[in-house]
């Protein structure tokens, strides 16, 4: 679940499989007034990088694209990797299993901050976070994310609730010695305030950070990263190209969060790992530096907070019978 979805974006479940042919498992719904086709592939970037924060497990556009076909795409155009983000229990199992499988994809695991409070009403939330804690110690599992607090479309009645998982995610993660992916959506002050209540995790990450220049200065003072997505490059988007503009190149970090969030000139189609390019060289021109140099810094940092997308094996290879549109079934 994205930091931008709307409340036209849900999601509906789909019976989709981790079997070598990397079927979705959610599909978006939102198509009113949406052009669905994806777009063209960019061009080539010369050093590579890697999508920090995406949801292949979700399905979008005319022609749903497996997550093997967006990784080959996301590769030919210097895309060399992706951390794919779980967002509830099912999503967490499918991310941590496809990284099992594909060298390109390292998983995040997490119950997301809209998810947590019906968990709770449920009386299943601790039960929920058992199964994260398992994840989080699975090889290829890198991060525990996302995770955070979003007041924009949980009110009031849901916030303790999503206080009590934030804190529960930032200790697995810690115990777990994780990065951390924070969603934080019109949620700074107290996603801030927990963070020190709590202790930060040595390696955290504001995915699609959204806060302005004061806050990227005080994320920087705490050394936390601060992952920019395609809204960098919306038009209404200047105080996050201020907060881009102050924050430490070596704080830097780019993802997607596909299929929301589309770079222009693209905005409201499907989005993809493939897209990444689009947004890296909207940060360049707005920082005034070369996509290169960028590149490169991104990936060192990338690389410092998850390592690296070899460092651990994937422990079987893909069967490769070829495209396969039939859905296959779960993964339990
Ligand atoms: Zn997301």
């Amino acid at each position: 679940m994205p930091s931008d979805a709307m409340p036209s974006d849900s999601l509906t479940s789909l019976d989709g499989g981790v079997d070598g042919y990397g079927s979705a498992i959610r599909k978006r719904e939102n198509t009113q007034g949406r052009d669905l086709s994806y777009p063209p592939l960019p061009e080539p970037l010369t050093v590579p990088v890697y999508d920090n924060h995406t949801h292949l497990e979700i399905s979008d556009g005319e022609h749903p694209l497996s997550y093997r076909e967006q990784l080959d795409r996301a590769s030919s155009v210097g895309v060399r990797g992706v951390i794919q983000v779980g967002g509830d229990v099912e999503t967490s199992r499918w991310s941590a299993a496809c990284a099992l499988i594909e060298p390109r994809m390292l998983a995040a695991v997490a119950i997301h901050p809209n998810e947590a409070p019906a968990l709770d009403a449920a009386g299943t939330l601790d039960d929920a976070l058992a199964v994260i804690n398992e994840l989080a110690g699975q090889p290829r599992v890198v991060a525990v994310g996302e995770t955070g607090l979003d007041f924009f479309r949980t009110g009031e009645e849901g916030r303790a609730a999503q206080f009590r998982s934030f804190e529960a995610h930032i200790r697995i993660a810690k115990e777990n010695n994780l990065a951390l992916q924070i969603h934080d959506r019109n949620a700074h002050e107290a996603v801030i305030e927990t963070l020190l209540k709590v202790g930060a995790p040595e390696r955290t990450v504001f995915h699609c950070f959204s806060g302005d220049a004061d806050m990227a200065r005080l994320c920087a003072d705490h050394g936390w990263y601060m992952s920019f997505a395609g809204n960098v490059t919306f038009k209404n988007a200047s105080l996050l190209r201020d907060a881009l503009f102050v924050a430490p190149r070596n704080l830097l970090l780019v993802e997607t969060d596909a299929p929301f969030l589309t770079p222009l000139p693209y905005r409201g189609r499907p989005n993809a790992p493939y897209l990444l390019p689009n947004t890296l060289r909207g940060m360049a021109a707005h920082l005034e530096t070369d996509v290169s140099l960028l590149s490169a810094q991104i990936t060192a940092n990338t690389e410092l907070v998850y390592g690296r997308w070899d460092a651990e094996p994937v422990t079987a290879a893909h069967d490769d019978p070829g495209p396969d549109p039939t859905p296959r079934g779960g993964i339990a």
